[in-house]
């Protein structure tokens, strides 16, 4: 998926009422974007382990198509929620809804959840 560039809306509301209805800290282009140290293989099962990835000896979430591995996106709904949401890493739970970090990531991703339900429709065929 092309990277698209578009900030949030000036008069869009801040924060979102969840994330589920945002989505945006979860994309990224960027392979070494979300670490995962030892403690965060301790508690994933297998499956979360799957979603992840060594770049030399340190690990981190899998990036495909410009978002995280583990994120799933749901045409019908606009959701968009974490598969391994209870072993997720540190640095997601760190994350806070509504805080700066929160606030970057949402006034400068604005476009790539909305990109995503349309290609995920258009594959499906609307
Ligand atoms: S933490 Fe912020 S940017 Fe991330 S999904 Fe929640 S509201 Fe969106
Ligand atoms: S592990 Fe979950 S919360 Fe963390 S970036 Fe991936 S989809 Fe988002």
């Amino acid at each position: 998926m092309p990277l698209t560039r578009r900030p949030a809306e000036p008069d869009e509301p801040f924060p979102p009422e969840d994330c589920v209805l945002c989505g945006r800290c979860c994309f990224s282009e960027l392979p070494e974007y979300v670490r995962v140290f030892g403690v965060d293989l301790d508690r994933m099962d297998e499956r979360a382990q799957s979603y992840t990835v060594f770049i030399g000896n340190r690990c981190y979430m899998r990036i495909e198509e410009g978002r995280c591995a583990a994120l799933r996106s749901d045409p019908d709904t606009g959701r968009h929620t974490c598969d391994i949401y209870e072993m997720r890493s540190d640095v997601c739970r760190s994350l806070e809804r509504g805080s700066g970090a929160c606030r970057g990531e949402w006034s400068e991703k604005a476009a790539r959840p909305e990109a995503r339900l349309v290609a995920l429709r258009r594959a499906r065929g609307g």
